[in-house]
């Protein structure tokens, strides 16, 4: 019966910082990630960078801030390493870590994240908490923080546990390392794979889509 529940609802593990166990029904999420997907502007761009990235508030500033790189291999500069793939996403090497809160890199669609480093501004004041406030006044059980979850719990469909936690900055630094070198395009497609089956498909992106 347990076995049965776990299978049908995709039981997630570990998805809050309590360790909590909650499940999350696939039409539940596909109606909350509808109606995220159909905000516009500025707004609708800042909610799905934070929707399709996973970042935490202080990593998407982060993010934002940082100038790009242009050396792809080997650099180990200050600046954002960014690899373009042609599955029409980004590998974005983030590698900051403040206590026990990592970040080692994220993947998102390509457009959107030239999008949002197009932005004039991005600050958690005022662009998050408006985004925040506009998420709740379309549904009171969303929040600009459920986005990261929403993400967890997409990837987890499809990628394997470890590689999700990889992603969500969750794993020890050597394992990031190992999916960093040699796992990035494995993941990038398994990444796709995971968005299309809420029908999402990156190469038809458009600016705000
Ligand atoms: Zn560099």
């Amino acid at each position: 019966m347990i076995t049965k529940i776990i299978r049908r609802h995709s039981l997630s593990v570990g998805n809050t910082d309590h360790g909590k166990l909650y499940i999350v029904d696939d039409n539940y999420l596909e109606n909350k990630l509808k109606l995220l997907f159909e905000m516009n502007g500025d707004i609708g761009l800042i909610v799905k960078f934070g929707l399709f990235s996973g970042l935490r508030e202080d990593e998407m500033v982060y993010t934002y801030n940082k100038s790009l790189c242009n050396n792809l291999s080997g650099c180990v500069c200050e600046k954002l390493h960014v690899l373009e793939k042609s599955n029409g996403t980004s590998i974005v090497l983030i590698q900051w870590h403040r206590g026990h809160k990592k970040c080692y890199f994220t993947i998102v669609p390509t457009k959107i994240f030239k999008s949002f480093k197009e932005l004039p501004s991005f600050a958690y004041n005022p662009h998050i908490r408006s985004a925040h406030s506009y998420i709740k006044t379309k549904d009171q059980i969303l929040n600009f923080m459920w986005l990261r979850k929403a993400h967890y719990n997409v990837m987890c469909r499809t990628m394997k546990p470890f590689e999700a936690n990889v992603l969500a900055g969750r794993a020890k630094t050597v394992d990031a390392k190992h999916y960093a070198m040699y796992e990035l395009d494995s993941m990038s497609n398994n990444y796709v794979e995971a968005w299309s089956k809420y029908g999402v498909n990156f190469k038809s992106l458009s600016k705000y889509d």
